[in-house]
């Protein structure tokens, strides 16, 4: 790699779309859905299973406090039945609440885990001894989010970021195409959005708002339009926007005051998870309910509990790899198909120069050449020194990027910031290099 970019000296990238334990990045409501199919796939089934993780809270879904709040009450339900042993099915952020939460109350509990590690879609990466993680990455709703509370409890160290100020990077744009600067545009372009999602017949996807509105624009810039819908409902999703529900489907919770934990959630997770009993690398694959007890299934063998929570990911849940016995209840079926996965991705970039410009949100977006396709970057060089992007993915265009080994999406995704920042890379492999569409700005 030349032109003047720094040459990339370490890399992780995730896989979530295609990992058999996750399907997927969050949940998300479809167009036939609502939050109510949150609370029916979290509500009891008999008083011997239920469902818990981040998919089942109905106003705090596709976070880890939320997940850990559902794994609690998931707790205080079997606790308050009276369960003494009861099993967990994963062990991410809900199933290490749950356990913990019961093991608190006296219960034996075990907790079955189809991974070699913890967290789930809490993934802790690795570069030359620095933490990263792959999976969440901030304590969102900070002021009100339990685990933030932990992390100062445990005395770790988090840094803020503000996603309402990214800096939107386009090194091809030429100074003639640049829109004028507009804060109060942008303000006005997103409450008029969210005014118009709200407003939505039941069963529209954000796709039937969108083109509508795109097909009369009155005095609307189109572009501003697309971009400010890439950057809050692509990227805070991963999901088709015709598929996503108008109403439903642009839930809280970025944007609400979001830090980062320096060294990765793998602190928090040691915490949660001291002292549990964890069986790693036991998928379960079925679960049987009957009058006396539960019993789980799997190539590892068998496991009988009083009650089971179960904290799987919607995706899986939703691919029928646990087999349930009697089979879930219709409202749980229903609210399954109404409920879905989005895909981003991520990826983290150390190089031996911070060839970027400096920004003070430390955070930074970049549109891709098609519609939909979008990335954003949280530049983490302060906190060790070495210069380091964390970048997201979303939209059509991961179905290229993410195409082969780690060290190809690597230089790709590296390729697309030294692109956007004004540093062409040449002779590399950049499949998704395209026309550079207007940068829409933000206030
Ligand atoms: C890329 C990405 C970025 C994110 N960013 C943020 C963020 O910044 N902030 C935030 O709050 N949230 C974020 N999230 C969402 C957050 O990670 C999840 O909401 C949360 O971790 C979900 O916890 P959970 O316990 O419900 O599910 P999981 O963490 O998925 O735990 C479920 C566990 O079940 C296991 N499992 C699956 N199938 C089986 C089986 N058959 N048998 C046994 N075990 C099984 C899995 O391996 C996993 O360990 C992000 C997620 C992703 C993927």
């Amino acid at each position: 790699m030349g032109g003047g970019m720094g040459r990339l000296t370490g890399f992780v990238v995730s896989r979530w779309g295609e990992d058999p334990w996750a399907r997927g990045s969050w949940s998300l409501i479809g167009r036939h859905g609502s939050p109510a199919d949150r609370v029916a796939l979290g509500a009891p089934v008999g008083d011997r299973l239920r469902i818990a993780g981040e998919a089942t809270h109905p106003t705090r879904a596709g976070m880890t406090h939320g997940a850990y709040e559902q794994g609690v009450a998931a707790a205080s339900w079997a606790a308050g039945l009276g369960h003494r042993r009861v099993a967990v099915v994963g062990a991410g952020i809900a199933g290490l609440a749950a356990a913990r939460a019961l093991t608190d109350r006296g219960a034996g509990v075990v907790v079955w885990e189809a991974r070699d590690r913890i967290g789930g879609r809490t993934a802790p990466a690795e570069i030359d001894g620095a933490g990263f993680d792959l999976g969440a990455n901030w304590l969102q709703q900070y002021d009100d989010n339990i685990l933030a509370r932990l992390t100062e409890k445990l005395g770790l160290r988090t840094v803020p970021t503000d996603f309402n100020d990214p800096l939107v990077l386009d090194g091809h744009r030429s100074p003639a195409d640049a829109p004028p600067a507009s804060g109060g545009a942008a303000e006005a372009v997103e409450a008029e959005l969210r005014a118009r999602l709200g407003s939505a017949p039941a069963g529209a996807s954000v796709a039937d708002v969108l083109d509508a509105w795109i097909a009369a624009p009155g005095a609307w810039d189109v572009e501003a339009v697309r971009r400010l819908v890439d950057a809050e409902i692509v990227m805070d999703s991963g999901a088709p926007l015709s598929w996503l529900s108008a109403r439903h489907g642009f839930e809280p919770g970025v944007g609400e005051g979001d830090r980062w934990i320096v060294g990765g959630y793998r602190l928090l997770l040691d915490h949660l998870a001291d002292g549990l009993d964890v069986r790693l690398r036991h998928p379960v694959t079925g679960i049987a309910v009957g009058p006396d007890g539960v019993t789980l299934s799997g190539d590892a063998g068998s496991l009988r509990a009083d009650a089971v929570i179960v904290t799987v990911p919607l995706g899986v849940l939703a691919a029928g790899s646990v087999r349930f016995e009697p089979p879930l209840p219709a409202p749980h079926r229903d609210a399954l198909s109404h409920l879905g996965m989005g895909r981003v991705e991520k990826v983290v970039l150390r190089f031996d120069d911070r060839f970027w410009p400096a920004h003070p949100a430390g955070y930074y977006r970049i549109h891709g050449p098609a519609e939909n396709c979008v990335s954003e970057w949280l530049d983490t060089t302060e906190t060790d020194g070495v210069p380091t992007l964390v970048g997201l993915f979303a939209g059509p265009w991961l179905d290229d990027l993410w195409a082969g080994a780690d060290d190809r999406i690597a230089a790709r995704a590296a390729a697309i910031v030294s692109n956007a920042t004004g540093h062409p890379e040449d002779g590399g492999d950049h499949p998704t290099d395209g026309p550079r569409q207007k940068p829409i700005a933000r206030p």
